[in-house]
């Protein structure tokens, strides 16, 4: 169980982006964040993952708070992330850069030298369930942004994750290849009991795949429930035609893809 309890994230003393949210995520849950543009789902997710350390409020994975302690490590090799622009590694192979879901198993020195036999076959299978065994060699910037995503969600499962956390995973990509990813994505966190947390733009693949949606608008959670619950009076409150008067936090012209960090990664998207 992930509890968020009174979460606010204040970016630079003025940019509202979550305001105390509390929300309990149950076990094995597959969850989808609906939201304007700025409305903090990344913010949230990366809170979950403690990229984004929250100014105020906490956050328990299992009853224990996530922090910048000893634990963290462990915590995100037990948080897998799934990122809009894949985040692979262009001139890499499919199964070079599912193996890469291993690193946190490792200290960096042994991560240098070649992988494991049961790691490149935990890869191998993590490629098969995605429907990509066949590219396992195919450079990843030979891969059709689909199947990049797909190769995304192997890396997350050969990390041997509790949780998944995916950053509008499906945002760059058409609606076909979409809907076969967020198939994917739903089918191996419901095969492995993963707790899954996905941000979409999209509203009619948040009630087609999503168990639970929660709405977040100006950093505050303003639908929680499942997606039969969810009115056109819930999507207008998510989605307000109204301009903001003051700066909130859905003051945000730019997407989130402009400001997230590469990890050091040559972005393969
Ligand atoms: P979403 O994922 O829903 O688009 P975000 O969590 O990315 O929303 O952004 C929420 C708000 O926080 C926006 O107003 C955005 O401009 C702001 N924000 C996000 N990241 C940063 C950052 N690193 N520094 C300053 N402001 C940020």
């Amino acid at each position: 169980m992930i509890e968020i309890d009174n979460v606010s994230v204040t970016y630079a003393g003025e940019v509202h982006a979550l305001r105390e949210v509390s929300l309990t995520l149950r076990d094995g849950e597959f969850t989808v964040l609906l939201g304007h543009s700025g409305a903090g789902k990344s913010t949230l997710l990366r809170a979950l993952n403690y990229l984004q350390p929250p100014t105020a409020g906490q956050i328990r994975f299992a009853g224990t708070e996530i922090g910048a302690g000893p634990g963290l490590r462990l915590h995100r090799r037990r948080t897998a992330m799934i990122f809009q622009l894949h985040q692979l590694i262009a001139r890499q192979s499919a199964l070079q850069n599912v193996l890469l879901g291993r690193i946190g198993y490792y200290s960096t020195w042994r991560s240098l030298i070649p992988f494991p036999r049961a790691d490149v076959d935990l890869a191998l299978t993590c490629l098969d369930r995605v429907g990509l065994l066949d590219k396992a060699e195919s450079r990843c910037d030979a891969l059709s942004g689909g199947e990049r995503q797909r190769v995304g969600i192997a890396r997350a499962l050969c990390q041997k994750p509790e949780t998944v956390l995916a950053d509008e995973p499906v945002a760059s990509l058409d609606p076909v290849a979409s809907r076969r990813v967020l198939d994917i994505l739903r089918g191996v966190c419901s095969e492995d009991g993963l707790t899954a947390v996905v941000s979409l733009h999209q509203v009619e693949f948040a009630r087609e795949f999503g168990e639970r949606i929660i709405g977040l608008q100006g950093g505050r959670v303003v639908f929680d429930g499942p997606p039969a619950d969810l009115t056109d009076a819930d999507l207008a409150r998510i989605y307000p035609s109204t301009e903001p008067t003051k700066r909130t936090a859905v003051d945000a012209p730019e997407t989130t893809s402009q400001r997230r960090p590469s990890h050091g990664m040559e972005a393969c998207s």
